[in-house]
């Protein structure tokens, strides 16, 4: 390199290039060459020269760490002009290089014919210095903010509601563990090393945690997921879901696992499971389980050709204890009867509660047909000892209907269907009994929904018609009238009230016929009197259940005053089992049409069991004797029903009527008696409105 170049470059030197003289130092400087990778000096030396970059690049190594780049034009080493200075840094040149080689011992004695040179050349080493200082220190900064980071991460891991650890990938062992494992297991954190993951399980073996590991390391998922329980210091264990994952990025691999405590979620599933599965009140099964077991049992029956019996059982008098005494006590009362009911079955049988007082015993396995008729023996004689509820003595019994598999049915709807037809009829014939399901049942109820069916049609069609039969007095005469329903037939037949009455009273239908009643009723009085001047009473037969499901009282009501008729005109006639069915409401509603005007009479009176106590209470102005002691007046407990019910309304200044009466023969005995009013065959049949005015009114 020429003298002149070699003076450019040392001119770009800051602390040279205003000094005289500087050709005496040109001339004493050397070339030096690098090439890549070559150390130019390293830390730790001493230098005795500096260098200016003329070609190429280096870089400035401190501590294993690059912490600045030298480029042409640029200077490095300065610190050994002022002697035998160690290096503080070491320079390794990245690429070929080229560089001016100024020595020590030239420098100083240029030094000395150029003194003032030293002032610059120290400020610019302070200034070098004070550089290389801030980048380490910000280097150190940066150290840590790292070590920082590396604190919290670990304080995260700590704090997190899950588990953490990280595995060694060979042995499953714990390398690592966080906070949360320490307080959820029980054990210090340095206690963890020791143990093997699958050994944290109290249900998990080393093949079975393997096998899920297996399927991360052929990489057919990228996170394993499974429950278990692990196992506490104490013994005790809790349920946990562990997701895993094989973090093969680390050197060296690890597996990194989650586990998450479900004690608490298990508990909500298990609660709302019991909900979906279990009654509230009893905890017995369900409708949902029931089904569910039932379709279990039906499948084994099936399998292995055994037979099973569904037992449906409903209280016969819950509604009347409910109302009676309030809902808690009802609750406690099913809580009581499921109890005892409980008490009579076998480990294998399932009991449940299908809906309110409904109740299901499912019998597996059954050896003889007579267990299912004996169990329905057993229930009923344990229900026979009253229960404590409230402080008050409560009877109750059960109808119970019974179906077989595969007698009786194949699939479960048509089992519990036809246990439910024979519970019915256990209900029909007056309950507390029990009755095995037959074909012919479910004729009867296919007949009865078919004739449901057409007397809602009826009634819509308004093809119901009213007959009225006259009520008379001792002479003959006529007193008042009573409504009588009829359903006429296309073919010309009558379909009688007694075969679809207690049809409509199954279903809401007896609401609707019963206002229809009323209404027609009033209209044919209305028309009576205007077309002919006669006012005339008309008694209609009130079904127990329109009590129970309409508003009698304000129905009546308004049926009378938009037809504008006299209250006195209208009279309800009661049976007698209908009122003890439900005494006090019952009383409730006709003292109310008492104080309207509206008179009521209790119907087919001596079959059912009044008190008469009760009879006292009742607010009805007349008592009809039922029919069939009319019919068997000759035999002499019949005459005493018949005596003692004509004195008792002597006595009570109640009106006596004789309903069914037929024979001159029978008359003649009423008459010796003084009862008051007579209907029967042997006067008026049932006849239409237009026949009624034909013979009473048109003359
Ligand atoms: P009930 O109120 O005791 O009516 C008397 C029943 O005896 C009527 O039968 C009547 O036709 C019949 N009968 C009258 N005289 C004689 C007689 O001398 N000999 C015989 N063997 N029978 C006689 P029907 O019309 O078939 O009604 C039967 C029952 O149906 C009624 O008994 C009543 O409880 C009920 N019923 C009738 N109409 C209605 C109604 O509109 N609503 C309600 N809820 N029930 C009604
Ligand atoms: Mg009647
Ligand atoms: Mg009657």
């Amino acid at each position: 390199m020429d003298k002149i170049s070699i003076m450019q470059h040392l001119k770009k030197v800051d602390f040279l290039k205003d000094l005289p003289g500087l050709e005496s130092l040109a001339e004493n400087c050397q070339a030096t060459n690098l090439f890549p990778n070559d150390f130019l000096f390293k830390e730790g030396e001493t230098g005795e020269s500096m260098f200016i970059i003329t070609e190429g690049c280096l870089e400035v190594i401190k501590e294993n760490r690059t912490i600045a780049l030298r480029a042409e034009g640029e200077y490095i080493g300065e610190m050994a002009l002022l002697g035998n200075q160690t290096r503080s840094a070491s320079i390794k040149a990245t690429s070929n290089v080229k560089a001016i080689e100024i020595k020590e011992n030239v420098f100083k004695s240029f030094l000395i014919s150029n003194p003032e040179a030293l002032l610059p050349l120290v400020k610019t080493l302070a200034l070098r210095s004070k550089q290389e200082l801030e980048i380490l220190a910000s280097d150190n900064r940066e150290l840590e903010t790292q070590k920082k980071i590396n604190k919290r991460f670990n304080r995260i891991l700590d704090d997190t509601v899950n588990e953490i650890y990280i595995l060694d990938p060979d042995t499953y062992k714990v390398i690592r563990a966080n906070l949360k494992a320490s307080t959820n297991l029980g054990y210090p954190l340095n206690k963890f090393g020791n143990f093997f993951f699958n050994g944290l399980f109290s249900d998990f073996t080393w093949d079975e945690l393997n096998a899920h590991i297996q399927t991360l390391l052929n990489n057919e998922q990228a996170q394993a997921s499974f429950a278990g329980q692990l196992k506490r210091k104490d013994g005790s264990t809790y349920p946990v879901e562990v997701r895993i994952q094989y973090l093969d990025t680390e050197e060296p691999a690890q597996f990194f696992a989650i586990v998450e405590d479900i004690t608490e979620r298990k508990t909500m599933e298990d609660h709302i499971k019991q909900l979906a599965f279990y009654d509230t009140l009893t905890d017995l099964p369900n409708r949902n389980l029931l089904k569910d077991r039932m379709q279990v049992m039906l499948e084994h029956a099936k399998r292995y050709d055994k037979k099973f019996a569904a037992l449906y059982m409903d209280m016969d008098n819950f509604k009347a204890v409910n109302d009676a005494l309030g809902h808690d006590a009802g609750d406690q009362f099913l809580k009581s009867v499921t109890k005892r009911l409980k008490e009579c079955l076998r480990k294998e049988d399932t009991l449940g509660r299908m809906s309110g007082d409904e109740f299901i015993i499912l019998l597996p396995n059954l050896n003889d047909e007579k267990d299912a008729s004996n169990l329905a023996q057993k229930i009923n004689s344990i229900m026979e000892s009253p229960f404590l509820i409230a402080n008050k003595e409560i009877f109750s019994n059960f109808s119970i209907g019974v179906s077989y598999y595969p007698d009786d049915g194949n699939d479960i709807a048509t089992l519990l269907k036809n246990a439910d037809i024979a519970m019915y009829r256990a209900k029909e014939v007056g309950g507390h009994t029990y009755q095995l399901f037959t074909e012919s049942m479910n004729e009867k109820i296919n007949k009865r929904m078919t004739m449901e069916q057409n007397l809602r049609q009826a009634l819509d069609n308004d093809e119901l018609k009213l007959y009225y039969q006259p009520k008379v007095d001792e002479k003959g005469t006529l007193s008042s009238l009573e409504a009588l329903i009829r359903w006429p037939q296309p073919e010309g037949k009558m379909i009688s009230p007694g075969v679809f009455i207690p049809i409509a009273e199954e279903s809401r239908i007896i609401g609707l016929i019963g206002k229809w009643v009323i209404i027609e009723a009033c209209k044919q009085i209305q028309e009576w009197k205007t077309k002919f001047g006669r006012s005339i009473k008309v008694a209609v037969n009130v079904s127990g259940k329109q009590f129970e499901q309409t508003d009698l009282v304000k129905d009546i009501k308004e049926v009378l005053e938009t037809a504008k008729i006299d209250p006195s005109l209208l009279e309800v006639e009661v049976t007698e089992t209908a009122m003890m069915r439900d005494i006090d409401s019952v009383i409730s509603v006709l003292d109310k049409l008492k104080e309207f005007g509206v008179q009521s009479s209790i119907d087919d009176f001596g079959s059912g069991y009044t008190s008469l106590g009760y009879l006292k209470k009742f607010p009805v102005h007349s008592l009809k004797i039922d029919q069939s002691f009319i019919h068997g007046f000759k035999d002499k407990s019949n005459q005493a029903i018949i005596e003692g019910i004509i004195t008792i309304c002597k006595v009570m200044g109640l009106e006596v009527v004789a309903e069914g009466v037929e024979t001159e023969e029978q008359l003649e005995y009423l008459k010796t008696l003084k009862c008051d009013i007579y209907q029967g065959y042997l006067f008026y049949k049932p006849l239409p409105a237009d026949e009624v005015a034909k013979q009473f009114f048109q003359n």
